[in-house]
């Protein structure tokens, strides 16, 4: 098969990671008799250096014309006194609204190797973490109506989104519940806001499409609760724009380690974005220090999530936890009587163990 793929490496260890990424893929690649076509792009600060904007045309037009894209990380102290439309983070919302990708999916994973970087009680988390929070990513209240009255001292922020919104997000959350547990959580603050009602009597019409999916509800702020208190309750989290904003951050740092956990922003089609949810890292950029398996993690997304290669998308997978079982550990998930090793030398092992 072969898998037509736009790379954006960005700033900061954006390249160091991206470049472990495309070294996995490739022995992936061979192993399962893949090709690979890869174009290369300019996003973020090293765009505005070279050609004066974030997220020049000529980035946009190739992502589309791919079948998924793989990105590093962008931004840096040396573009942060930019103005907002200048800034390099002005990309991502670029690339996320530019290529409709309205569904958000962050895994929280807790690998039982490294339960040591987990804040929680060891009888809260015995066994490990894997839970997948689904977030709308192209509304509610961080795309609505939004304003000041005529002296600025009284704002509004309008939480809006209509069925057809709600409705292609379920379906996305019930597919993934399918694949996994076959159960979803839908969690929205339905005794409140209109919006939420909204939210709950579309997610329990397309639940009748599922039947074999146990769907349940819950408000945000006990959902909040709930993680901490009994994280492994959930498998599948399916929330609004800026639920799921606050709760996928909270789910990731559970796992305590920024350097391990990958995202994906879909669409309808199998098209979608991969990349770490950790930013540029500037502090190590470039030393041979940054933790790849966040990328490599978003690598194995994507070969489920856009090219429908479960079994190759499980091997880069197993391979991780196979180097994580040896001992090897890049410095941000380092603990005593471990093997240090650098970037390269990560994704080198993980290669080698595909
Ligand atoms: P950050 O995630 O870049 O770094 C936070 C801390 O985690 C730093 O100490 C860093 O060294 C460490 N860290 C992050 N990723 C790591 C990895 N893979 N391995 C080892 N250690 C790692 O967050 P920040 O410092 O708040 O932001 C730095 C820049 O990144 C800013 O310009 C910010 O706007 C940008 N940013 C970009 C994205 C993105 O591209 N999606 C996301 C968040 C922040």
């Amino acid at each position: 098969m072969k898998l037509k793929i736009a790379v954006i490496p960005g700033d900061g260890i954006g390249p160091d990671i991206v470049a472990e990424g495309i070294k996995v893929l490739g022995e992936v690649a061979k192993k399962f008799n893949h090709t690979l076509d890869f174009s290369f792009y300019l996003a973020g600060g090293v765009a505005i250096d070279s050609v004066g904007e974030p997220l020049p045309e000529s980035t946009l037009l190739g992502c589309a014309d791919a079948q998924a894209v793989l990105l590093g990380s962008v931004g840096g102290p040396k573009w942060d006194d930019l103005k907002g439309d200048m800034r390099p983070e002005k990309a991502l919302l670029g690339l996320r609204g530019g290529l409709k990708l309205f569904c958000n999916l962050r895994p929280a994973i807790l690998y039982r190797q490294l339960s040591e970087a987990c804040p929680l009680k060891d009888h809260i988390i015995e066994g490990g973490l894997d839970l997948m929070v689904v977030r709308e990513l192209t509304g509610g209240i961080y795309f609505g109506d939004r304003g000041r009255n005529e002296n600025g001292t009284r704002a509004y922020d309008t939480m809006a989104y209509s069925e057809l919104e709600v409705e292609r997000i379920a379906r996305k959350a019930f597919e993934l519940a399918m694949k996994r547990k076959k159960k979803l959580m839908s969690v929205d603050k339905a005794n409140i806001l209109e919006s939420s009602r909204l939210w709950r009597s579309v997610v329990n019409r397309v639940a009748t499409e599922y039947p074999l999916v146990t769907v349940s509800h819950m408000y945000v702020d006990n959902a909040a609760m709930q993680l901490v208190r009994n994280p492994k309750q959930f498998d599948v989290i399916v929330t609004t724009n800026m639920f799921g904003d606050i709760l996928s951050d909270e789910a990731s740092m559970i796992t305590g380690s920024i350097g391990m956990l990958p995202s994906a922003s879909l669409r309808e089609d199998s098209f979608g974005m991969y990349e770490p949810i950790h930013g540029s890292a500037p502090d190590i950029a470039g030393q041979d220090k940054a933790n790849p398996i966040a990328t490599i993690l978003s690598v194995a997304m994507m070969l489920r999530h856009s090219f429908n290669l479960e079994e190759e998308a499980a091997v880069i997978e197993t391979a991780i936890s196979k180097v994580l079982d040896d001992g090897y550990r890049t410095l941000d998930i380092m603990s005593s009587q471990m093997h240090p090793v650098g970037t390269k030398e990560m994704g080198s092992l993980i290669a080698q163990a595909i």
